[in-house]
């Protein structure tokens, strides 16, 4: 049996979904496998602060890629449980995770994620090296693809050519979509989120998953590995507007999640004290969303993760659905490598197929579930629906519904 052509495989992107692709396709024969990234191996500053990863990934990375999710559960603490409540302490939701999941998710910092996914593919991956163009090859050139490089630290560019397939793990704001698709519209909620990690617990109050309504305005917070809690907190904001400096300071912070009655319970107390102690390491955005693309009309451009299908974070399935694409992504691509004839146009029609209702689900279900944190929501009525059998079966589609290998 004879070879078939050696591949060449450009990742842009070692975050979430773009090192696990990486992981999972080093060691493959018969492909050159290049992974370009703007940041240094141990540049975390883009990184968020802590996340919650949904039981889905977790069932999913297990079929694809065992090794990798027992690092990730091993490094991390257990998502076994989500409680909503009002800030004056009136519980509303508490919901045993294994109800709707067949296993924990996990709850982790942005900078531990991203070390553990980076650390086994640190061979693999061109760091500080940022895609500053790319486009279908022109005449003279070695195609189908080109993309020009720049190392950050050294200032030098380089020409990769010959590329045979060009994937985007290259996030929400995706030079690889805008440039070979076009940039996709994001559609705002108006609502505004932030996010903070304090190195502090009071595991007597906060651990597990929680979140707490004033009317919408909502906080969510749970503890992490390293002895730190990460808190999000959201309220409404016109849609069409960013979010207003007045609103940015601990009086108004304070004054939005303080029942009328002004008696926060201990929990909300103490988070609320907390935020208004550390506002100027907020981390600021407002809730938005996109189209879904996953490929070029000739299969040589695919799209992972939020570079594929920006969603809301309202259920924790942004990096949960990176990694969720990533995994079909490794399987399908290693088939269409194991194979004589090399398809990976084939492969990236796959992986569409396979992926494309799934996350439509979880895009419009991530939408429905911001109901109680938009304008003149009401979180009690909207909180206590989320008791109902209606809601539980889409968890349960959501978290046990996970590709299989
Ligand atoms: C407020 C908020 C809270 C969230 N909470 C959660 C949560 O709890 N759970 C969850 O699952 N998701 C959450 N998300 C979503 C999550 O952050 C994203 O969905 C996830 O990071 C997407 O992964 P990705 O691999 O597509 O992109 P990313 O992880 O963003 O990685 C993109 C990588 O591409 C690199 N890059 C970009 N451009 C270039 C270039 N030109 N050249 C080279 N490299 C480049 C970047 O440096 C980066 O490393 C949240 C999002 C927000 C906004």
């Amino acid at each position: 049996m004879t070879a078939g052509p050696r591949r060449r495989i450009v990742i842009v992107g070692a975050g979430v979904a773009g090192s696990i692709l990486a992981y999972g396709l080093k060691d493959i024969a018969g492909a050159d496998i290049i992974c370009l990234e703007r940041a240094a191996p141990e540049d975390h500053s883009d990184a968020g602060t802590g996340l919650n990863v949904g039981p889905n990934a977790i069932k999913a990375l297990r079929a694809f890629l065992p090794d990798l999710a027992g690092t990730l559960v091993e490094q991390s603490l257990p998502w076994n449980s989500w409680r909503i409540s009002l800030t004056n302490g009136r519980e509303l939701m508490n919901l045993p995770l294994l109800d709707v999941a067949d296993n924990p998710g996990i709850r982790i910092r942005w900078s531990a994620l991203y070390r553990l996914l980076r650390q086994p593919v640190l061979q693999h991956v061109r760091f500080s090296t940022e895609v500053i163009a790319m486009r279908y090859a022109r005449a003279g050139e070695a195609g189908p693809i080109v993309v020009e490089t720049r190392n950050r630290r050294s200032g030098v560019t380089a020409v990769i050519d010959g590329i045979d397939l060009l994937i985007a793990g290259d996030g929400r704001y995706s030079a690889v979509r805008e440039t070979f698709l076009a940039r996709p519209q994001p559609e705002f909620l108006g609502v505004c989120i932030f996010r903070l990690l304090v190195e502090e617990t009071r595991p007597e109050l906060i651990d597990d998953y929680e979140q707490w309504f004033n009317g919408p305005n909502r906080l969510l917070a749970f503890r992490v590995p390293g002895n730190a809690t990460y808190i999000a907190g959201s309220f409404p904001i016109p849609a069409d507007r960013d979010v207003p400096a007045e609103a940015k300071t601990a009086a108004a912070l304070r004054a939005l999640y303080t029942p009328a009655d002004g008696a926060a319970h201990a929990q909300s107390a103490w988070l609320i004290d907390t935020i208004c102690s550390n506002v100027a390491d907020i981390h600021w955005a407002r809730l938005q969303e996109a189209d879904m693309a996953f490929a070029d009309p000739n299969g040589r451009i695919l799209l992972l993760g939020d570079a594929a299908h920006p969603m809301v974070p309202t259920l924790g399935q942004g990096a949960t659905q990176a990694m969720e694409d990533a995994c079909v992504a490794v399987a399908e691509l290693r088939q269409a490598l194991a194979g004589n004839d090399g398809d990976l146009a084939g492969a990236v029609r796959r992986i569409e197929q396979r992926r494309r209702d799934r996350v439509e689900f979880v895009v419009r279900f991530s939408r429905d579930a911001t109901d109680t944190m938009l304008a003149g929501a009401d979180p009690v009525s909207g909180s206590l629906a989320k008791n109902a059998p209606g809601f539980r079966a889409k968890l349960a589609r959501l978290y046990r519904d996970a590709p299989a290998a």
